[in-house]
């Protein structure tokens, strides 16, 4: 039991650096590279691979410019060997753990470059919905036409908000004579409402992408309220919504299974 659990929390960890190394260098190259220092470009020493190792050693400065690993790198880490363990202490099937596992490490590295660089890119989302397709496809309780379905009610859904979202700014832009470059919904968030169509499937998208819509919507709403009594509100905002979509999401692909329930208590 005790190896066990241990590989498990290994397992985490690596995960966490593969999602910190694709993070990291994704956005900017779209090449998965060896961690890096994100000033200089200097190669990484192996121990320092892992932002855990690196904040728990010397290695947590840049050996050359002396730039820190970023925070985020040791959060995700343990956030992948928790999600990892309680999956496992929750549901020890080795394929609903890996399965599990994997769903959550797509979602987690969508979340950070969204929340990062406010873009959801295409070299993610495609392989993850061709991800979730084979997989939905192959499982009994989805099937292909359910999964299917739900990909494409995410996707033509969101599709039709992005159209409104762009007349919208256009519309707004012409009132103000100024052109507004944000806008509420950009083509990557349609994406990834295809993704979570996938991987919930159907009926499960209608209440997954509700949920992420209600809670950008009171995120929204507390944020205004916020810049309103500072005196820095400024209409029209965006936000990404991506992060809030994905929470919508883990919370329908995880309703009713042991992990999430013995987390919540409910
Ligand atoms: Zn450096």
């Amino acid at each position: 039991m005790v190896p066990m659990i241990l590989l498990i929390v290994i397992f985490g960890l690596l995960l966490g650096v593969l999602i910190n190394a694709a993070a990291s260098s994704l956005p900017s190259s779209r090449m998965l590279q060896k961690p890096h220092c994100q000033a200089c470009g200097v190669p990484r020493r192996p121990h320092a691979w892992s932002g855990l190792l690196a904040w728990l050693s010397p290695g947590r400065d840049c050996a050359y410019c002396g730039t820190v690993v970023p925070v985020r790198e040791p959060i995700v880490e343990l956030l992948m060997i928790s999600a990892s363990v309680i999956l496992y202490l929750t549901d020890p099937q080795f394929l609903h753990w890996l399965l599990d596992l994997a769903t959550v490490s797509i979602f987690t590295l969508i979340m950070i470059i969204d929340l990062e660089h406010r873009l959801i890119l295409h070299i993610v989302s495609v392989p993850a919905a061709i991800y979730f397709a084979v997989v939905g496809s192959l499982d009994s309780s989805l099937g292909v036409s359910r999964t299917l379905i739900g990909g494409l009610i995410g996707f033509v859904f969101f599709f039709l908000l992005y159209v409104l979202g762009a007349f919208f700014a256009r519309w707004i832009g012409r009132r103000r004579g100024a052109e507004i470059d944000e806008v509420a919904f950009g083509f990557g968030d349609v994406m990834l409402a295809m993704v979570i169509g996938l991987a919930v499937g159907f009926p499960g998208v209608f209440g997954a992408l509700l949920r992420g819509i209600i809670l950008a919507g009171v995120f929204s709403f507390l944020y205004m309220v916020v810049m309103v009594v500072r005196k820095q509100y400024e209409a029209f905002t965006p936000i990404p919504y991506g992060p809030f979509l994905i929470l919508g999401a883990l919370w329908v692909y995880f309703r009713g299974d042991p992990a999430i329930e013995a987390v919540l208590g409910y």
